[in-house]
């Protein structure tokens, strides 16, 4: 329903109203106008009492504050030289044995370029492996 009354629309629940704003009580615009009971006024119908609340807008990332837009948006990028870059990777170490990296890297980068970087673990590795331009590589640490 993509709806939305206006001042003076007849009331789409009764038919019969039209919708208007209800007298503001307690405004306080003389101090700092537009005040919060100015601002927080339903368009109501003057006969059966509906209230048209209005969708509220969409979140996105530019209403999220920057420091939780740092811990939970921010993912790595790391330049490798020459247009080769990895990004979006992590890391699992919950094995304890290997450190499983994944993430993505631009088409120029190579396996080579993955092991550079990483660097195999004190028991070798596994991978890397390219494909989509998503890489994976396991690290082998004990
Ligand atoms: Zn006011
Ligand atoms: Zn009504």
């Amino acid at each position: 329903m993509s709806f939305e009354p206006e001042e003076g629309d007849q009331c789409p629940e009764c038919r019969a109203g039209n919708m208007s704003f209800p007298p503001v009580e307690n405004c306080s615009c003389h101090i700092a106008p537009p005040c919060h009971a100015c601002t927080n006024r339903l368009l109501t119908c003057n006969t059966c009492g509906w209230e048209f609340e209005p969708p509220k807008p969409k979140a996105s990332w530019r209403s999220v504050a920057p420091g939780i837009f740092a811990s939970h948006i921010h993912r790595p990028s790391k330049d490798l030289g020459n247009g080769k870059r990895i990004f979006d990777y992590s890391y699992d170490s919950s094995s304890g044995s290997t450190m499983h990296y994944t993430g993505r890297c631009t088409p120029e980068v190579t396996p080579q370029d993955i092991l550079d970087y990483f660097e195999s673990g004190t028991f070798g590795h596994r991978g890397p492996t390219i494909s989509n331009g998503r890489f994976s590589f396991t690290k082998i640490t004990d």
